[in-house]
């Protein structure tokens, strides 16, 4: 009988993603009422020493697929590996951080082994040792509780919303390779450019400054970037400025942009409209910053500051930086 986690674990460049480790840890969570062993998963060239950091998010397994033809994401090869995975552990549920590739991976293998998938859950409830699980729709106004009445199913967890719990022990568990043919790869990556855009991802940002039609024209971004650099901040934007060929698409949250989580959102000269609030209203601290007392963004705001952007960011930034120079 299926039982147990299996968590797949997204590594960029020799990097584990934040958001994976929150899969992970909530999966450890959530097996002790699902029953089972948590067995994290992780796919890529040269991936063993990545593995060894695993133990100590309480995986009762680590699985590792490493292979040249691994080296970049591709659908194809990647499926091959989750696939291949599910069949070597025969997992009751699979986890996944809920990011590009895992929208693109996770539908694949699901719909392949004829299992159901629920991207984006924010939560979990139990009924005896079954997971349901919940998500937010219609930008958030309702919820949706998911039962599975299947032997195996597919989540993806929204970024920034589970914490994650590592082990300050000395944690050990086995770590096992899995071989697995990558198949025939249709789509192959090359090459990829990082943008110089974005220094901060922006759906794992635990701050996000973000811009919208009131901050006047691109030449003003230097004023939101120097506050998030005072911040440590991702910058963000409204598609408004984005269809307005402002700033590039990867930096626009909302419906048709990223959905972010972060622990403090500022929203600088942005309406409100209920697109924009699709993506970011799940943020636990909400700033907005519009000259207009009556702009929807305040009604959404734990704080809000009546005022123009131009000239209250660059006092806030000047306040950070003083706070941080007296630390
Ligand atoms: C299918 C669909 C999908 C969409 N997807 C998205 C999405 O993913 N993300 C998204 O953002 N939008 C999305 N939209 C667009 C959305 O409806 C809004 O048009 C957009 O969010 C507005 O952007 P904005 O707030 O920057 O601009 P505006 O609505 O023009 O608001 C500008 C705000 O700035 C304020 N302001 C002006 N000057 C200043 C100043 N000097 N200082 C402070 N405040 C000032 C104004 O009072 C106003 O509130 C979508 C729309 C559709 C139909």
């Amino acid at each position: 009988m299926a039982e147990g986690i299996l968590v797949f674990i997204e590594q960029r460049q020799g990097k584990i993603r934040k958001a994976s480790l929150e899969a992970l840890s909530e999966a450890y969570k959530q097996a002790k009422t699902a029953g089972g062993n948590v067995t994290a998963l992780i796919v890529g060239k040269d991936v063993k020493s990545l593995a060894g950091t695993l133990p100590k998010y309480h995986p009762h397994k680590v699985l590792v697929v490493d292979g040249a033809d691994f080296e970049n994401y591709s659908t194809d090869a990647y499926a091959n590996a989750l696939a291949e995975g599910v069949k070597s552990v025969s997992p009751k549920y699979v986890f996944a951080a809920n990011t590009s590739m895992a929208k693109d991976l996770i539908a694949r293998v699901a719909a392949r082994l004829d299992a159901p998938c629920v991207s984006d859950v924010t939560d979990f409830e139990s009924e005896g040792n079954n997971l349901l699980a919940r998500r937010p729709q219609f930008s958030g106004k309702a919820y949706t509780v998911f039962e599975f009445n299947s032997p195996l199913a597919f989540m993806t967890l929204r970024p920034n919303v589970f914490a994650v719990q590592e082990s300050s022990n000395n944690v050990n568990c086995p770590i096992e390779d899995l071989q697995v043919a990558a198949g025939d790869i249709k789509a192959r990556v090359t090459e990829t450019h990082a943008s110089a855009g974005n220094k901060i991802e922006l759906s794992e940002a635990s701050i996000i400054v973000s811009g919208g039609r009131g901050i006047k024209g691109p030449e003003n971004w230097p004023v939101l970037q120097n506050l998030c650099d005072a911040l440590g901040a991702a910058l963000g934007a409204s598609r408004a400025v984005v269809d307005a060929g402002w700033i590039d698409h990867q930096h626009q949250v909302g419906q048709t942009g990223k959905t972010v989580s972060p622990q403090l959102y500022i929203a600088c000269g942005i309406s409100g409209a209920i697109q924009h609030l699709a993506g970011m209203n799940s943020s636990k601290v909400i700033v907005a910053i519009n000259n207009n007392p009556d702009a929807e963004i305040f009604k959404h705001a734990t704080y809000g500051i009546v005022g123009d952007c131009l000239d209250v960011v660059p006092k806030l930034t000047e306040e950070i930086k003083k706070l941080h120079a007296n630390n």
